[in-house]
């Protein structure tokens, strides 16, 4: 007789768990499910692939392939939490079984490589500076490179005076 107020109450409440697959649960935020890629979006820099625990996906970047295996996945978000472009992203639901095993196969667009930045001809060449016009802004320095060299030659005849004394 102490239970019976216990059995009335559980009778006329709600049960605490669902009648699965019959009630299904909506999906949390930031659900992780399964994978998808907008490979437009997708600049094959190779972070996801990286980062991935299971190592399930492969970047081609001279190919432009995104490759997942489904099957290896963990569903872990790793990937999708580190892309830099989020173009990686998860639905609510998981896969479903399924009999054969497939790959996830994407192709876009490569990026285009970059052109070496060209040389300044005028600096490579040193012709300007090697070769200055007459009446130009860089006379005057030049002038004052091939002064220290008057002063040695200056010099010379100082050098040669104690052998005058000699004779
Ligand atoms: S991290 Fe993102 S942008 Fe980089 S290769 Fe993977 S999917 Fe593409
Ligand atoms: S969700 Fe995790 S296991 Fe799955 S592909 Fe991304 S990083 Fe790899």
């Amino acid at each position: 007789m102490l239970f019976t107020p216990t059995v009335i109450k559980n009778l006329l409440k709600k049960p605490a768990t669902r009648l699965y697959p019959f009630t299904v649960r909506e999906p949390f935020p930031n659900y992780r499910g399964e994978l998808y890629i907008d490979i437009d979006a997708c600049i094959f820099c190779g972070t996801c692939a990286r980062k991935c625990p299971s190592q399930c996906i492969e970047v081609d970047k001279e190919q432009g392939l995104w490759t997942c295996n489904p099957h290896a996945c963990v569903y872990c978000g790793i990937c999708r939490d580190t892309c830099p472009t989020k173009c990686l992203h998860m639905k609510d639901v998981h896969r479903k079984p399924m009999t054969e095993r497939i790959m996830m196969v994407e192709k876009g667009e490569p990026p285009k490589k970059k052109k070496p930045a060209a040389k300044p001809e005028a600096k490579a060449e040193g012709t300007e500076a090697a070769e200055p016009k007459s009446g130009s802004a860089a006379a005057p320095e030049t002038a004052k490179a091939e002064a220290p060299a008057e002063k040695v030659e200056a010099k010379k005849p100082d050098a040669k005076k104690p052998e005058a004394k000699k004779k």
